[in-house]
């Protein structure tokens, strides 16, 4: 077998750690030789910066058409007959928790405050910060006066908002009496299919060279600020986890408590696809396991969950947002930008709605981040967000297990109480119910 071949066959997870680990210690051979003017930072810029653009050039190509072919495709996957009672009550669940994740998120990311005395290039001086919108202007923002444009410039949330609404008039259409209409809008949809199936084609490509472009973004940063960039790393981690565990008990314990089911019973039912989720950062990929355990576990009828699982897999987030919030926050401490409390309310919305666009497969909050942080006036093309960026992408893989696990317990929590409300449990298969009887 060829070198290559055996590259390609390695789990790209592990590849990217070993990318990741081999970086730091690179870097802090580099750092060494500046530091004793061996070389220059300029052979730097020269042969190992380009190497990290490359995956950031490559990561900024996709995001566009990802979330419009993926959302136009989830979105009209909902056939409209079924947005009734379950459609209401499910969303506004999903929306009303993501919100709550990332509020948690600002607060962990205030408390525990990643990035701050980083002092990465690009600072203060060099990013006007826009003065914080309002939040009708945000709102409103979200409507494209051009769609076409908002794709070009890559505007997310302009973006996010048209392929929901093509991908609902789809939905529609392919139910149409209209013998006519419905070929025809059946066809569109396929092609949009067609469309998001190669772009995930051409993400696992990009997660291929995942592992140098970490490589040469972790070196890069560690050569030229020396190994002190780690610590700030780590607090990223810690309040995230410390987030999500606190979303998991207090959040999604909360709701559960309302309904008389306690959070120890659920997760005991619902572990498996918790684990699953944990171990393949893909919300999508832990389906089958998520319905399984809603059936046999959980006790929640077919009716209820065959609808909301999937639709929550696409769009329900919890953990990616409370993700997103805490590194726009890490990147923002680490160029010594402090946001406003108006910014950080902007990053709730922007947050929120980019994880309802991030595709259930492992990595995509980060190249979800990406927009997220231009959203809020920190464009990658700026040298100190790109390295703080790619900070973040060289330990993406501890951040992606945690919040793809909560992501998976949120449209557990979801289908769960929506189920109740409706009549449509099982009691004799919900673990849930049993110890009561
Ligand atoms: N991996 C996550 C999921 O599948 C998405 C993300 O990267 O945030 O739910």
């Amino acid at each position: 077998m060829s070198i290559f071949r055996k590259y390609l066959e390695f789990p790209v997870i592990y590849k990217v750690a070993i990318g990741f680990v081999l970086g730091i210690i690179f870097g802090g051979v580099l750092s060494i030789a500046i530091s004793s003017g061996i070389i220059g930072k300029e052979a730097l810029d020269t042969y190992l910066k380009p190497w990290g653009d490359l995956l950031v050039r490559l990561l900024k190509m996709i995001v566009a058409p990802i979330i419009l072919f993926s959302l136009i495709v989830g979105a009209a996957s909902i056939r409209p007959s079924k947005l009734g009672k379950v459609g209401v009550k499910i969303i506004v669940y999903y929306l009303a928790t993501s919100a709550l994740a990332v509020t948690i998120g600002l607060i962990m990311a205030n408390v525990f405050r990643p990035g701050v005395g980083l002092q990465l290039p690009g600072g203060a001086k060099e990013i006007a910060v826009k003065k914080a919108p309002s939040l009708v202007e945000v709102l409103l923002n979200i409507i494209p006066t051009n769609p076409f444009a908002s794709l070009s410039n890559g505007t997310v949330l302009q973006i996010i908002f048209f392929a929901i609404v093509l991908g609902i008039a789809l939905a529609y259409l392919m139910d149409s009496k209209n013998e006519r209409v419905k070929q025809s809008a059946t066809t569109a949809f396929r092609v949009v299919d067609g469309l998001a199936e190669a772009i995930y084609k051409i993400v696992r490509g990009i997660l291929q060279y995942m592992p140098i472009g970490v490589f040469a973004l972790i070196a890069y940063v560690v050569a030229i600020f020396g190994p002190r960039v780690l610590g700030p790393l780590a607090i990223v981690v810690i309040a995230l986890y410390v987030g999500l565990f606190i979303h998991i008990f207090l959040v999604y314990g909360g709701i559960l408590a309302a309904f008389k089911i306690s959070i120890i019973d659920f997760l005991k039912g619902a572990k498996e696809a918790m684990l699953t989720a944990f171990v393949t950062r893909s919300s999508s990929g832990t389906l089958p396991v998520t319905m399984t355990v809603a059936e046999e576990k959980l006790g929640i009828k077919r009716a209820v969950y065959a609808f909301t699982l999937p639709l929550g897999a696409t769009i329900n987030m919890d953990g990616t947002a409370m993700y997103q919030a805490i590194c726009t926050i890490f990147v923002a401490n680490a160029l010594g930008i402090p946001l406003t409390i108006g910014q950080q309310v902007a990053i709730v919305v922007t947050a929120v709605l980019a994880s309802i666009g991030t595709a259930g497969v492992p990595g995509a909050g980060a190249i979800m981040l990406a927009m997220v942080l231009e959203a809020v006036g920190l464009p990658l093309t700026n040298p100190g967000v790109a390295a703080a960026y790619g900070m973040i992408l060289g330990i993406d893989v501890i951040l992606d297990m945690g919040r793809t696990m909560v992501n998976v317990t949120g449209d557990l929590v979801g289908t769960l109480i929506v189920a109740k409300t409706e009549g449509e449990i099982d009691e004799t298969k919900a673990v849930w119910a049993k110890k009561k009887q």
